[in-house]
């Protein structure tokens, strides 16, 4: 695996309004290295304590994105250091992350969670669930939040037309929400999918096997 390699010719696929995220989960902390001296500066991760040891033994400059799902006990851990939380679907883990934000005197980057995938396993809120959610009250009172965009994964399938399609929803509800709510993030595309997620309009993709080699 050569990862300098592998990530250079992704980032040749697309201009620099795409931010590639190096999702490293599962990773040893030399890979990791290896595409930070690439240049590489924003790591994803799905588990709160592989990621905080991370974050504990790499350069400082980096920016830690937790991409999988969070529980809500589990926000603390990485309050001090994270910088973006992809996946927030319920109101009251964006409550916690508030709160464990405030307490560092920080302000942490989140995106809300569509489901956009036609399988039952993935969490996240419906289209009616988002706008509701964004109608909230309560959200004016987060201020060391700040709701940057949506997130969304596509079903695990070859069949190209159906992620088109579950791509264009997600791509839909931001456009539509964009400009009121000021989203500047909409993270969805990963190894199997990030082409057809780049000509829907994505603006963040997350990539970890086409970077860093299959995982076990
Ligand atoms: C693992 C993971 C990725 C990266 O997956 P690859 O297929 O290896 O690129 C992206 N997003 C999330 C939420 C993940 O859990």
């Amino acid at each position: 695996m050569d990862i300098a390699k592998n990530i250079e010719s992704i980032k040749a696929e697309f201009t620099s309004d795409v931010t590639l995220v190096a999702v490293s989960k599962t990773k040893p902390i030399q890979d990791l290295m290896e595409a930070y001296e690439a240049g590489q500066r924003i790591f994803g991760e799905n588990k709160i304590q592989e990621m905080t040891n991370k974050w504990e033994a790499l350069p400082k400059d980096i920016e830690w994105h937790m991409v999988g799902h969070v529980q809500t006990n589990k926000v603390k851990y990485m309050a001090p250091y994270v910088k973006m939380i992809h996946a927030v679907h319920k109101m009251k883990l964006l409550k916690e992350i508030n709160k464990q934000a405030k307490k560092e005197n920080r302000v942490i980057d989140c995106l809300l969670q569509m489901k956009i995938a036609e399988e039952d396993s993935k969490y996240g809120m419906t289209k009616e669930e988002i706008i509701e959610f964004l109608a909230d009250e309560q959200l004016k009172n987060y201020t060391n939040v700040k709701l940057r965009g949506l997130m969304g994964m596509a079903t695990f399938t070859d069949d190209k037309e159906q992620i088109k399609r579950e791509f264009t929803l997600l791509k839909n509800l931001y456009e539509q929400l964009k400009s009121s709510h000021n989203f500047d993030v909409l993270s969805m595309g990963m190894t199997g999918d990030y082409k057809i997620a780049i000509e829907q309009g994505s603006s963040m993709i997350r990539i970890g096997s086409k970077i860093f080699g299959a995982r076990d």
